[in-house]
């Protein structure tokens, strides 16, 4: 139902008008009593009436506060809770309908079977520690498959945290080689394609340029770096500072080659540094080997020798004329697309807290498995079962602290 009317304030005076949109409880987002003023646009209006509400009495909620009703009246369980924030966030399509899935229960029906599963085998466990004779035992070999099915399930949801991440924050790709090689081309001509935008972070071209695409659906910045090389300029070397810096963030590292000159010694120098960098680097840096300027020569020189070997994938390209840019994202999207879980036609992602929590009860099952082999008392064996209800509950919901409430629901934002 959809009433309309006119807002006016104390005096009378007429402030909006307005459509109302009751929504009662238990049908509403919160499961509460929800009204919804609808006011006439611009800011004026919703502002003046708001001013209103607040004066008869409202107050403003809090950042999260819907949805962290939502859960504590169990519309929502905390894991799709936080997939609301993700849903808002999202950049592309992609990880919109990540978080959609994991908004419609993807992940949520798993934990909770998981979780039914370990508090069934709690039972189990504890009945035969209190009343020890008179049950019969526990059959310990289809225990240890229950568990190591349990195992599996886990293990399974946590490879689909790197796509999450990925898809939320977004995969910065560090282009990398000597002057002249076509670094600047390759990004423009990847971009174009992609129509990004590319700004220029400072006025000089030592600076690192910046290009946001999507592939794939994972939104994607691509960082064209000065070339890396030891230098005494001083205006280069703040470049290559600023290179080596971008690298080092960099969840995939692209070294540009030029397919006429073939592998040069300073190629090998800056492969010596890309590979330091990866080092370094706190993230799983993967690498990429284009070999650019295919009008000119052939790829397969370069291509064909051990330079090549170490590099995760290798491409040939053309990038003035654009040649070369399907396999370029084919291959880029080999790299980083791994770990896809599909759950009822639905892929999901994990995030950090509940890849956290899921490593958690997986080393507690682990654990569970060699009490129960080693034979150790059943008071071992329910401690670990225990620490792993704890933890799927963790991400459930169940089982959860106020702090972690408040961390959880401090980020989103006021009106979700
Ligand atoms: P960077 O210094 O590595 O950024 O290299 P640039 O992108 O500025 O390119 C250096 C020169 O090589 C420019 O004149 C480009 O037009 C040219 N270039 C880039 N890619 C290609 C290519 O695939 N083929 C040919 N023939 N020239 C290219
Ligand atoms: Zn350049």
């Amino acid at each position: 139902m959809v009433e309309y009317g006119t807002i006016i304030d104390a005096s009378g005076a007429l402030i909006d008008e307005v459509l109302v949109v009751p929504m009662l409880a238990p049908r509403s987002y919160t499961r509460e009593d929800v009204i919804e003023i609808q006011c006439h646009g611009g800011g004026i209006c919703s502002r003046r009436v708001l001013h209103l509400c607040l004066e008869a009495g409202a107050r403003l909620a809090q950042p999260g506060e819907f949805t962290l009703r939502a859960f504590l009246n169990g519309r929502l369980d905390l894991s799709q809770a936080e997939n609301v924030a993700q849903l808002v966030s999202a950049k592309t399509v992609s990880a919109a309908e990540t978080a959609l899935a994991g908004l419609q229960g993807g992940l949520s029906l798993l934990v909770q079977s998981l979780r039914a599963e370990c508090i069934e085998m709690l039972a189990d466990i504890d009945a035969r520690v209190d009343f020890d004779d008179e049950l019969p035992d526990l059959d310990t070999i289809s225990l240890i498959q229950r568990i190591q099915k349990a195992q599996q399930q886990v293990e399974q949801a946590l490879t689909t945290e790197r796509r999450g991440k990925l898809l939320q924050v977004g995969i910065q790709v560090a282009i990398v080689g000597r002057p002249n090689v076509g670094k600047s081309s390759l990004l423009n001509a990847w971009s174009q394609t992609n129509k990004a935008i590319v700004t220029s972070v400072a006025g000089t071209t030592r600076d690192v340029i910046e290009a946001g695409i999507v592939v794939g659906g994972f939104p994607v910045k691509l960082l064209d770096t000065a070339g890396i090389r030891d230098t005494s300029d001083e205006v280069e070397s703040i470049g290559v500072e600023r290179s080596i810096v971008a690298a080092r963030g960099a969840d995939v590292i692209v070294m540009v080659v030029n397919a006429k000159d073939g592998w040069t010694e300073e190629d090998t120098h800056i492969f010596d540094r890309v590979l330091k960098i990866r080092e370094m680097s706190s993230r799983v840096a993967q690498s990429m080997l284009v070999i650019n300027k295919i009008d000119q020569a052939s790829a397969s020189t370069i291509a064909g020798s051990k330079f090549a070997n170490p590099f995760d994938k290798v491409v040939a390209t053309c990038a003035t004329q654009r040649v070369g840019f399907e396999d370029l994202e084919a291959a880029f999207l080999e790299l980083v697309g791994t770990g896809n879980v599909i759950v009822g036609g639905k892929m999901w992602a994990v995030n950090e807290r509940q890849a956290e929590q899921l490593l958690r009860a997986s080393k507690a099952l682990e654990r569970l498995q060699v009490s129960i082999k080693q034979n150790l008392p059943m008071d071992f064996w329910a401690v670990d079962i225990k620490e792993a209800a704890v933890a799927f509950g963790e991400v459930s919901g169940d089982d959860v602290s106020e702090e972690v409430l408040s961390r959880i629901f401090s980020k989103f934002c006021i009106g979700k």
